[in-house]
C-alpha cells in the first residue's frame, strides 16, 4: 500500500495523477519550479516542494533534487506522469537505492524498449512482427546507405533514441539520402546525445495504432487499440478508441502481439506497444508492424479509460503498491467509442507557433472529460509544452462520438490566448476523418485548407462590434439612453455602425443591418439563435463559436482611431474640445488628433496610422454626432 505519493511532474498529468491518488485516501505532495509556484497542480495537492529554475533542465529534470524532495516529505513512492524523467531508467533505479517505490516498470524493461533498435530486436525474437529494415550496429554512412537501398525506397530514418517525433526523416529516393541523414543525426544528438539511427521500410498509408497493456511484472493484460494517425509531424492531435475499421481477427493478432511483447520483459504497469499499419487495403492481420513501446501512461490514455471503464491510474498505484492485476483478460470489454483532442494555446495559421498569454477566460461545455493543468487567469508558461486542455468525449458509437467532439470544441471557451481549437474543429470535420478513413497524412496533404481560419461571419462581426461598446447583457439598458445614436467600431478592414435599442442593437455590417437581441446564453441575430458568445479582452473582442474569432481592437474610447475611407470618424456623440492638428501636419500612429469631450469625460483621438493631415472638419467647441468626419487623413508622400 502506498500512503504518500509525490507526482515527479508538472501540467494536466500531475493533477490527473493527484486526483486519482486523493480518490484513493493518498497523501499527494506536488513539486513545482519557480513559474509554477502558483500552478493548478500545486493548488491540488496535499503538500508541495519547490525543486528548483523554471528551464526543465534546473527542476523537472533534477532526478536527485526530486528524490530528496520526496524523501524530506515522507512519501513512500513517486509517480513519473509522462515526459520528463518517466522513461529514465537511472531515474528509477536512483528511486529505488532511496528506498522508494517508482510506480511504473522496472529500470531494466524501461532499458531494454528505450532503444528501438534493440527493442525491435528484442520483439523479433518474441515473435511480435517488426518493421523491415536496418537495426544493426554498423552507422557508417556509406552501409546506411547501401541498407537504404536494399530495404527500398521511400525509407524513414529513425534516431534509436527518438521521441515525440525528433529525430526522424523520410527519404524518397536515394539523390536525397546523405543529407537526410546527416540532419537526423544532428537533431538526434541535440536532443537525445546520441547519434545513433535505423533506418526503416516507410509505410505507405501508414495509420498509427497503438495497444494499452497493463502487467504486474510477470503477466499482462491489454485493454483494446486507440488509433492516433491523426498527427502533425509524427505528434498526435486526435486519438480514438477503438480504431475505426477495427475488425476482430486484426484486434485479436494486434493485442496477443502487444501482450507478447509486455510479456517479453516483464513489464509492470501501464505502458503502450505501438504499430505502425499498411492500410492501404484496409487493416489486415499481416500488415501492422511493432514501431516502439512506450513505458509509461500515455497522454492519450483517456480514450482507453473512457471505453473500458478502469481508472488506469488507480490500477498503476494498486499494482505499484504490491497488488496482483486488478482484472483478468475475459472482464474487459469495449463500450462505445471515444476521443480525445489535445487543445493547445497556439497558431496553427502561423506556423503553429506556441503563444503566449493569460487565460483570461477558460470555460469547458458540459459533457465533455476535461484533463488540464491551468485555470482562468494563468500565464501559459514558455518552458513547456503549451497544452490547454485534453477533452474527451464518449459516444455509443463513432457518430456519437463525433458530434460529442464537435460540440465540445464549439463550447470551448479560450481568451486571452491564441489556441487550435479553430484546427481542431476543421480536422474533426474533414471528410476523410469523419468517414473513417484515416492515415498519418490527411494534416500534411489538406494542411492549408485545414489551418487557415475561416473569416469571421457576418453576425459574429456584428456581435463583436456591439461587444467591443460594451453592449450587452446588463449594459444595454444604461445604453438606450443614447438610442437613436449611433457609434462606429473598426471591425478589421471594416467600419460597422452601431445603433443601440433596448434589448439589443441594429448593425450594419457589409451593406446590411442586422438585428440583434441579447439573451443571456448568447445573441439572436434577425431572430435566430445563432450559438455566438462574445467578451471583451484586454487586446480585443474574442467572439465564441462556429464563425467566431478574435478582433484586436484599437479601443474607441482610449484610442478614436476609427477611420473611414480615409476619415476619422468620431466614436460617439459629443463635444470637440480642442483639435490639436491642422492641415499639411504629418502625423503618427498614436499621435493626438482631437480631444472629445462625451459622457462627462474626455477622450484622447488618437491616430491609428502614419500619415499627412488632408484636412481638418470640426473646430474646437463643435457638437458631433458618432460618426461624423472629424480629420482627413492621406498617406505620405
Ligand atoms: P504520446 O504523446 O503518445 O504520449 P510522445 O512520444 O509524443 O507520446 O511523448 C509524450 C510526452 O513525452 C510529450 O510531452 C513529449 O514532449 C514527451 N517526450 C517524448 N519523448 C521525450 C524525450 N525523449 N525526452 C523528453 N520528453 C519526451
Ligand atoms: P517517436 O518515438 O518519436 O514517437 P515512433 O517510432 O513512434 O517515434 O514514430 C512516430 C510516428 O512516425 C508514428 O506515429 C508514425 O506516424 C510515423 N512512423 C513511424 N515509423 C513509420 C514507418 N515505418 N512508416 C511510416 N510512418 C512511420
Ligand atoms: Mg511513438
Amino acid at each position: 500500500m502506498i500512503s504518500t505519493l509525490l507526482i515527479a511532474n508538472r501540467g494536466e498529468i500531475a493533477c490527473r495523477v493527484i486526483e486519482t491518488a486523493r480518490k484513493m485516501g493518498i497523501e499527494t505532495v506536488a513539486v513545482y519550479s519557480d513559474v509554477d509556484a502558483r500552478a493548478r497542480h500545486v493548488d491540488l495537492a496535499d503538500r508541495a516542494v519547490r525543486i528548483g529554475g523554471a528551464a526543465p533542465g534546473e527542476s523537472y529534470l533534477r532526478g536527485d533534487q526530486i528524490i530528496m524532495a520526496a524523501l524530506e516529505a515522507g512519501a513512500d513512492a513517486v509517480h513519473p506522469g509522462y515526459g520528463f524523467l518517466s522513461e529514465n531508467a537511472a531515474f528509477v533505479g536512483a528511486v529505488e537505492a532511496a528506498g522508494l517505490i517508482f510506480v511504473g516498470p522496472s529500470a531494466e524493461a524501461i532499458r531494454a524498449m528505450g532503444l528501438k533498435d534493440r527493442a525491435k530486436a528484442l520483439m523479433a525474437d518474441a515473435g511480435v512482427p517488426v518493421v523491415p529494415g536496418y537495426h544493426g550496429e554498423d552507422q557508417e554512412p556509406g552501409h546506411l546507405e547501401v541498407e537504404a537501398a536494399e530495404i527500398g525506397f521511400p525509407v524513414l530514418i529513425k534516431a534509436v533514441a527518438g521521441g515525440g517525433g525528433k529525430g526522424m526523416r523520410r527519404v524518397d529516393g536515394p539523390a536525397g539520402f546523405m543529407d537526410a541523414l546527416e540532419s537526423a543525426k544532428a537533431e538526434a544528438l541535440g536532443a537525445f546525445g546520441n547519434d545513433a539511427v535505423l533506418i526503416e521500410k516507410y509505410v505507405t498509408k501508414p495509420r498509427h495504432i497503438e495497444v494499452q497493456v497493463f502487467g504486474d511484472g510477470t503477466r499482462a493484460v491489454h485493454l483494446f487499440e486507440r488509433d492516433c494517425s491523426l498527427q502533425r509531424r509524427h505528434q498526435k492531435v486526435i486519438e480514438e478508441a477503438p480504431a475505426p475499421g477495427m475488425t476482430e481477427d486484426v484486434r485479436a493478432a494486434m493485442c496477443s502481439a502487444a501482450v507478447r511483447a509486455a510479456e517479453a520483459v516483464g513489464y509492470k504497469g501501464a505502458g503502450t506497444v505501438e504499430f505502425i499499419v499498411d492500410a492501404s487495403e484496409g487493416l489486415r492481420a499481416d500488415r501492422f508492424w511493432f514501431m516502439e513501446m512506450n513505458t509509461r501512461l500515455q497522454v492519450e490514455h483517456p480514450v482507453t479509460e473512457a471505453i473500458t471503464g478502469v481508472d488506469l491510474v488507480e490500477w498503476q498505484l494498486r499494482v505499484a503498491g504490491g497488488e496482483g492485476l486488478p482484472v483478468s483478460q475475459g472482464d474487459l470489454a469495449i463500450s462505445g467509442h471515444a476521443m480525445e483532442a489535445r487543445l493547445y494555446a497556439e497558431d496553427a495559421e502561423a506556423g503553429f507557433l506556441p503563444s503566449v498569454g493569460t487565460l483570461e477566460h477558460l470555460r469547458f461545455p458540459e459533457g465533455v472529460r476535461v484533463d488540464t493543468g491551468v485555470s482562468e487567469g494563468d500565464v501559459i508558461p514558455r518552458f513547456y509544452d503549451p497544452m490547454i486542455a485534453k477533452l474527451t468525449v464518449w459516444g455509443a458509437d463513432r457518430r456519437a462520438a463525433l458530434r460529442g467532439m464537435a460540440r465540445a470544441l464549439e463550447g470551448t471557451e479560450v481568451a486571452g490566448t491564441v489556441t487550435n481549437v479553430g484546427f481542431l474543429s476543421r480536422l474533426l470535420a474533414h471528410e476523410g476523418f469523419q468517414s473513417g478513413d484515416v492515415d498519418t497524412g490527411i494534416i500534411d496533404r489538406d494542411g492549408a485548407g485545414l489551418v487557415a481560419n475561416a473569416p469571421m461571419s457576418e453576425e459574429a462581426r456584428a456581435i463583436a462590434a456591439v461587444t467591443a461598446l460594451g453592449l450587452g447583457g446588463g449594459a444595454l439598458q444604461g445604453f438606450s439612453l443614447w438610442a437613436p445614436l449611433s457609434h462606429f467600431v473598426g471591425i478589421g478592414e471594416d467600419v460597422l455602425r452601431v445603433t443601440p435599442r433596448a434589448g439589443g442593437a441594429d448593425v450594419e455590417v457589409s451593406g446590411q443591418l442586422l438585428r440583434l437581441v441579447s439573451e443571456v446564453d448568447g445573441w439572436r441575430v434577425d431572430g435566430e439563435k445563432v450559438g455566438l458568445r462574445a467578451m471583451r479582452t484586454s487586446g480585443g473582442v474574442q467572439v465564441f463559436g462556429r464563425g467566431g474569432g478574435f478582433v484586436a481592437l484599437a479601443d474607441p474610447l482610449a484610442r478614436g482611431g476609427v477611420e473611414r475611407k480615409g476619415a476619422v470618424l468620431a466614436p460617439m456623440p459629443g463635444r470637440v474640445v480642442r483639435v490639436a492638428v491642422s492641415t499639411g501636419d504629418t502625423v503618427r500612429e498614436g499621435d493626438v488628433l482631437a480631444v472629445l469631450e462625451a459622457m462627462k469625460m474626455e477622450h484622447r483621438l488618437l491616430a491609428a496610422r502614419d500619415g499627412v493631415v488632408g484636412e481638418v472638419l470640426v473646430r474646437a467647441g463643435d457638437q458631433v454626432e458618432a460618426g461624423l468626419e472629424l480629420v482627413r487623413l492621406e498617406d505620405e508622400a
